[in-house]
């Protein structure tokens, strides 16, 4: 029978929130098969009233949970099982994250590249795009995608794969979202039996040459290679850099230009499983990370941006600014093969605030004409601006016409959504 979880029940203060925001559903239904991810739906439709659908509730749209409405928690569907090792297809639920589907997959010597958090889940994730950590290696988290299982609006139950939906199967990776709600995916993964992790602590003069650096360090570096930089202010950053390898001496080659990028105050770097890299740490929402953030693509972190980005930085607007690698493997796929279509760039820029400001919007609005489209998933203003960047031209087109077909009621709305826009723009 399907579980659901109103106020009062015991249970209930450990599914109300997600991790960027609180919320006080009226239910959260928490279906544990296919079936009842159909009936959680028809009773989310009955009902009527807002409607989240949640699978890790890390979504930094904020749009996992809600007032007085329904939210379809899939947290239960969280299998992860090996369908064919011979093709290295592995099947995973969306309700598990990502660092329980890399530590079960470190055993079979297998891994996907995901993001940076273990605790990210799997549905919202793959879903959207999925930057990782081995990205330039081995591409984002949809490309690796080779089926799905999709409840439709109408209660339908889909298989979606490149034969049997194909228009499905393209919107699912990027724009998933809007389409239904994935209640399986299947995988092709990647033999990574371990990588070279560094982590390097960098005391900076001035951001702009470092930052130009930083990005020609990143773009010179061979694909195996993935960068992410962390800037907190203060004259110090921090960077993680994977090696997807486990040839220690081709690894050491590949990272030691990092030490290179400007002085530091501290470095490590060893060999582990990628599972080490994004372990989960299950820790219990209570929308403890309730930061508003804005972001986008670039192709290099030129003299211009780098500039623009060090007076945000001196604007002193907020809390973080993440510069993470894409390209390489990323971008060997057509621009058009997905419905994430951003496929020339090298870098993803993200600036944290504690919360929404005219001084935050203002800051980033300085910096927004240097860069080249954005991933929705580090995003948390919809405006129909963003929409047109996260899925420009053709896309956002070919989303519509798919959506009109599949959701004429646009009863996934919550996320980005392509057709019609949310009473809500901003959460508080
Ligand atoms: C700390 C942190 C680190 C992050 N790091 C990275 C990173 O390195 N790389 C990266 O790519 N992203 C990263 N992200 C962003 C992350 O990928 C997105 O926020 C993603 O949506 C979270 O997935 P979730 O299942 O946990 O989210 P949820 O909050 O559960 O879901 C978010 C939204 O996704 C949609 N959705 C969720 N599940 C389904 C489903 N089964 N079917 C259809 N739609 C669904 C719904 O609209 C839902 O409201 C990070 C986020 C956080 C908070």
């Amino acid at each position: 029978m399907l579980d659901i979880i109103r106020p009062g029940d015991p249970r209930y203060a450990d599914v109300q929130h997600v991790y960027t925001t609180t919320g006080a559903p009226a239910a959260v239904l928490q279906p544990r098969t296919t079936d009842e991810v159909v009936q959680a739906l028809g009773f989310a439709r009955d009902t009527g009233g807002p409607l989240s659908l949640r699978s890790g509730g890390h979504g930094i749209s904020s749009v996992s949970t809600n007032e007085r409405g329904t939210v379809i928690d899939l947290s239960r569907l969280s299998t992860i099982e090996r369908v064919r090792p011979d093709a290295r297809l592995v099947r995973v639920g969306p309700g598990a994250r990502w660092g329980e589907v890399a530590a079960t997959l470190h055993p079979w010597g297998l891994a996907i590249s995901s993001g940076d958090s273990g605790d990210v889940g799997v549905g919202g994730l793959a879903t959207t795009g999925g930057i990782g950590l081995m990205g330039r290696a081995h591409g984002l988290t949809i490309d690796h995608i080779t089926a799905a299982e999709m409840v439709t609006a109408d209660g339908r139950v889909l298989h979606l794969d490149a034969q049997r939906e194909p228009d499905l199967f393209w919107a699912v990776r990027g724009g998933g979202a809007n389409m239904g709600i994935v209640t399986s995916l299947e995988f092709r993964a990647d033999p990574v039996p371990v990588v070279a992790r560094a982590t390097l602590q960098y005391r900076i003069e001035r951001l702009a040459p470092f930052l130009q650096a930083w990005g020609e360090t990143v773009e010179a570096a061979p694909r195996k290679i993935s960068a992410f930089l962390y800037l907190m202010g203060g004259g110090f950053a921090l960077a993680t850099v994977v090696y997807a390898g486990d040839d220690p001496a081709a690894a050491e080659a590949a990272l030691t230009p990092f030490l290179q990028v400007a002085p530091t105050v501290g470095h490590q770097a060893q060999v582990v499983p990628y599972a080490a890299v994004v372990a989960a740490t299950h820790a219990p929402h209570r929308g403890q990370q309730s930061g508003r953030t804005h972001t986008g693509l670039a192709v290099h972190l030129d003299q211009d941006l780098s500039e623009r980005l060090e007076s945000l930085d001196l604007a002193g607007f907020g809390q973080l600014l993440q510069i993470r690698s894409v390209g390489g493997a990323i971008n060997d796929v057509p621009a058009d093969a997905t419905a994430y279509a951003h496929r020339h760039q090298n870098f993803s820029i993200t600036a944290v605030a504690p919360s929404s400001s005219r001084a935050f919007d203002e800051a980033w609005a300085a910096v927004h004409p240097s860069l080249d489209g954005l991933y929705l998933s580090f995003e948390s203003e919809f405006t129909p601006q963003r929409l047109t960047e996260a899925f420009p031209g053709a896309t956002l087109q070919r989303l519509r016409d798919i959506k009109k077909q599949v959701d004429p009621d646009n009863v996934f709305r919550q996320n980005f959504p392509v057709v019609g826009f949310p009473d809500v723009t901003h959460r508080p």
